[in-house]
Parts: structure tokens; C-alpha cells; sequence
């Protein structure tokens, strides 16, 4: 069996640093690779050793495959992890990672080309039993069809990319009168995005709620679940919060949920870690959406609930170990919330704001997890994803996990970008997200910036000028321009509070 004695991770941010500290516990030397733009990241400071690898923009440094690899050949580098984004969920990667005789830390390039392509993955669990959302099982060729077929599932429909992810290539049409025109912009949307127009059709599940269920897989055939986690508070189709497990489901749906999981797993030959996504509706019916054949941003509450490091196990599978975790050794014990701290402007409509972290300060203490890649003093860069950090945080109940998830945003000092955090408040103080009665459409349903107002603390210095932005913002058709304007007006909020 190949033994890992060095690891490149194949990423930046929090999760380079995440990967690289279990390597460090499993006394795996660590390598980052690097853009011009993260000279000074925590990631690089924190391997044994790095390599810049490129320009600022990740087409020229973070997803140049043949660069990375030869990085892997000087530093006599055993395996790749590619952590989430950029290159790993790309099956032409992971198979000339293999060819160059590298390990990847991850699933076989087979089993990322199904579950790639929502459709191949339909077919792919299609002898399985796996409850699916009424829709068309291949791509749209025929308009008409396609109308008909609408019709006799019922509006509204979704019209969804087979290549797509993140949110992105999905158009909900409410009646027939907005198809065509619905349908043009999901094509045309998707063929700038992904570079394949194919689109498929599902019914739209009103009230949906997103659980995903973890699943592990070793190379020999064992395919395990770790349960669910939930992660339905969401803008613009993208998570926000996550917990685990789900406020709502039975252990009887939780046990058929883990059981469809492990079966879709199977149904692609599946090892390392991957995620299986579902939707819930308001009667408990869940249907399958994809697989993601990756670690999940959202792994932590998964990790909290259960006491197993997902990228250890990982690292083991790729080595070729057999799963030492059995089904029947896992319980869920207490309860996990995840906020990810995004550098957005909840008060204009979560757009991503720019800037450098003027004052960055942690929450610590008891129960509380933070994985981020940034110190205070440093920029967050306008290439990549803006999310600055994923605050975690675990108790005996729910009820517990979510004061100490206030506790902890109050705690957090952030100043000179905007962040999710105020809005994260927002939702743990929510009563519909108290009492778990909520759906992906709780951001449309109950916020608007003004409730910024109520979820803050009433002493706050500033407050004022959040109500400010929102008028203003109603006011006039939201630009960039303004968003910035907004920012600097409220670059120390957070600051004043708790100073
Ligand atoms: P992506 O790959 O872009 O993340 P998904 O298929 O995973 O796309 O869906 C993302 C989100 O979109 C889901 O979490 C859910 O909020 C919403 N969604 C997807 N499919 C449906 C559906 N059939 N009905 C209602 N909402 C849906």
C-alpha cells in the first residue's frame, strides 16, 4: 500500500490551511502551491513548503494543472488534494494527476464525470430506487416536448444546466406564457458558464428544503454515511448557514436518506469523501438533486456531530486503507451550525464588497470552531471566492449551538469590508429558524435590510447608517458604486461595538 509521506493541496484560503493541519497531525510534510496575489496568504506561510505557481487569476495559477504537477515532480511530492473549487471536481485532473503518478486525494475520474453532469448521474442511479423530482430524465431537443411535458407536471417548473453548479444555469418559469423566453436565457446562460447548453427540466418543489447526507467510500467497496446536514438558509441558490443534523427529519427518514445516499455512491463506483444532495419537501419526501465528489465547505458540522476527521479519512482512502469506521459505530452526538462569513453587503442585496480587514479578531472560547485564511491587515482578494472565514459552532442541543452561534458573531471583529455576519445574526435570532420551520426561500420570505436593525444589538453606534444604505439603495437602482460608498460609511461598525 502507498504510503503518503507529502501532500500538495491544490487550493488557497481556509481550506488549504484545513487540509494542510490533519496532514500536520498525521505527520504528512505539506506543500502550497500559490498566486502572485497570495504572496503573504496564511496557507503559504503555514506548509513546509510553497511555490508560486502564477498571475493573480486563477486560470493562470490555481487551475494550471501541468504547472501543479511539475511542482508534485521538483518537491518529490506524493499526492494531491485538491480541496473544494478550482481543479477538483475536474475528471481530466484527477486523471492526469494518476498518469503522472501521483495519488489523488479523491475519487476515481470516472465516478467525477457521472456525478459531473446532473443527467449522467440521473442515469446512473436509475436502477436504483432513487426518489426523484418529476422532471425530464435527458436534455431539452424539443421544444414542444419539453412544454408539454411542463404542462403535465404542473407549473412552476425549474429549467436546470446539466453542467451546472454553484447556484448557477437555473430559471424558475411560473407558466407556460414564460417559457420560451426563460428557456433562451437558461441555454444561453449556461453556455457562457459551463460552455454546454444542455438543459433539463424538474419540477419546482415549492418549500424546499436542501439535506445533503455525507458518505464515505474506501477503494475496496465499503460505502458509509455520516448523516445529514441541512442547509436550506440560502442566497441566490448558494449556502450561507448549514447545520447538522437537520432540525426536522426522523430517524426512519434519516436512515432512508443515508441508505439512498450510499446506494447513488455505488451507483458511480464511489470513494473518498463525497456529498449526496437532496431536496426535502413540506411533506418529508425527499428526492435526489447531485452528488458532489468532493469535501464540502460545510464539512465541519458534520465533523462536530460525529468525532471523525473527514480529510484523515480521506488521506487513508487514498492510500488504499480499508474504512476502519463501521455504519453501526457512528451516532450523532449534539449539534453543529455552521455561518460563513462571506465579504458581502447583506444590506445591498449580498454583494461581494472589497477592501482589506482592518480589524480582524476571532470569537474563542468554548464550543467554537473558526476556519479561515486571513489575519488582520490583510486584503481580501477581488479573484476569488469572498468568503473570509466559516464560523462553526457545536452544543449539546440545537437551541445551544445557536446562542453560542450569537455569542461567537458578537464576539467576531470585522471592520473595513462588509460582512454576512449581521445577517447571520439575523437567522439564529429568527423564530422561524429557531423552531426549524424554514425553507430555501427564507431570505426572499422574511429579509429585507431593515431587519439588520432588529438582529443587532441596541446600543450599536451605527445602526443608523445600515437603515440609511437600505433607503438609499431603494432608492436608486443598486450599483457597485453605491456599494462601496455604502462600505465606507460603515467600515467600523463592528469596531465601535465592541470597543
Ligand atoms: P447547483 O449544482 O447549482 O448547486 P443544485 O441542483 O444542487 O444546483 O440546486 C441548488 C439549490 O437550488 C438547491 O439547494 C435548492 O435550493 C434549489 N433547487 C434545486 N432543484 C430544485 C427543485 N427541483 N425545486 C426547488 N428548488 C430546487
Amino acid at each position: 500500500m502507498p504510503e503518503i509521506r507529502k501532500i500538495l493541496v491544490a487550493n488557497r484560503g481556509e481550506i488549504a490551511l484545513r487540509i494542510m493541519r490533519t496532514a500536520r497531525e498525521m505527520g504528512i510534510k505539506t506543500v502550497a502551491i500559490y498566486s502572485e496575489a497570495d504572496r503573504n496568504a496564511l496557507h503559504v506561510r503555514y506548509a513546509d513548503e510553497a511555490v508560486c505557481v502564477g498571475p493573480a487569476p486563477s486560470s493562470e495559477s490555481y487551475l494550471k494543472a501541468d504547472a501543479i504537477i511539475d511542482v508534485c515532480r521538483q518537491l518529490n511530492v506524493d499526492a494531491i488534494h485538491p480541496g473544494y473549487g478550482f481543479l477538483s471536481e475536474n475528471a481530466n485532473f484527477s486523471r492526469i494527476v494518476r498518469e503522472a503518478g501521483l495519488i489523488f486525494i479523491g475519487p476515481s475520474p470516472e465516478s467525477i464525470e457521472i456525478m459531473g453532469s446532473k443527467l449522467a448521474a440521473k442515469a446512473a442511479v436509475a436502477h436504483y430506487n432513487i426518489p426523484m423530482v418529476p422532471g425530464t430524465p435527458s436534455a431539452i431537443t424539443n421544444r414542444d416536448e419539453a412544454k408539454a411535458i411542463s404542462a403535465r407536471i404542473g407549473y412552476p417548473i425549474l429549467i436546470k444546466a446539466s453542467a451546472g453548479g454553484g447556484g448557477k444555469g437555473m430559471r424558475v418559469v411560473e407558466r407556460e406564457a414564460d417559457f420560451d423566453e426563460q428557456m433562451d436565457r437558461a441555454v444561453s446562460e449556461a453556455l457562457s458558464a459551463f460552455g454546454d447548453g444542455s438543459v433539463f427540466i424538474e419540477k419546482y418543489v415549492t418549500s424546499p428544503r436542501h439535506v445533503e447526507i455525507q458518505v464515505l467510500g474506501d477503494q475496496h467497496g465499503t460505502i458509509i454515511h455520516l448523516f445529514e446536514r441541512e442547509c436550506s438558509v440560502q442566497r441566490r441558490h448558494q449556502k450561507v448557514v448549514e447545520e447538522a443534523p437537520s432540525a426536522i427529519l426522523t430517524p426512519e427518514i434519516r436512515e432512508a436518506m443515508g441508505q439512498a445516499a450510499v446506494d447513488v455512491a455505488r451507483a458511480c463506483g464511489y470513494y473518498g469523501a463525497g456529498t449526496v444532495e437532496f431536496i426535502v419537501d413540506d411533506q418529508l419526501n425527499f428526492y435526489f438533486l447531485e452528488m458532489n465528489t468532493r469535501l464540502q465547505v460545510e464539512h465541519p458540522v458534520t465533523e462536530l456531530i460525529t468525532g471523525v476527521d473527514l480529510v484523515k479519512q480521506m488521506i487513508y482512502i487514498a492510500e488504499g486503507k480499508p474504512l476502519t469506521i463501521r455504519q453501526d459505530d457512528l451516532r450523532i452526538k449534539g449539534h453543529a451550525v455552521e455561518v460563513r462569513v462571506y465579504a458581502e453587503d447583506p444590506a445591498n442585496n449580498f454583494l461581494p464588497d472589497v477592501g482589506t480587514l482592518e480589524t480582524y479578531v476571532r470569537p474563542q472560547g468554548n464550543g467554537v470552531r473558526v476556519d479561515d485564511g486571513f489575519e488582520q491587515g490583510m486584503a481580501i482578494p477581488i479573484y476569488y471566492d469572498p468568503m473570509i472565514a466559516k464560523l462553526i459552532t457545536y452544543g449539546d442541543s440545537r437551541a445551544e449551538a445557536i446562542q453560542k452561534m450569537i455569542r461567537a458573531i458578537d464576539e467576531y471583529q470585522i471592520s473595513g469590508v462588509q460582512t454576512t455576519l449581521p445577517f447571520c445574526r439575523f437567522v439564529m435570532e429568527h423564530d422561524a429558524f429557531r423552531s426549524g420551520q424554514f425553507d430555501t426561500g427564507f431570505v426572499t420570505k422574511y429579509f429585507t435590510p431593515d431587519k439588520l436593525l432588529a438582529a443587532t444589538d441596541p446600543n450599536e453606534a451605527e445602526l443608523g447608517a445600515i437603515l440609511a444604505a437600505w433607503l438609499l439603495n431603494n432608492q436608486k437602482p443598486a450599483t457597485h458604486t453605491t456599494g462601496i460608498e455604502v462600505t465606507r460609511q460603515r467600515s467600523n461598525w463592528k469596531t465601535n461595538r465592541l470597543g
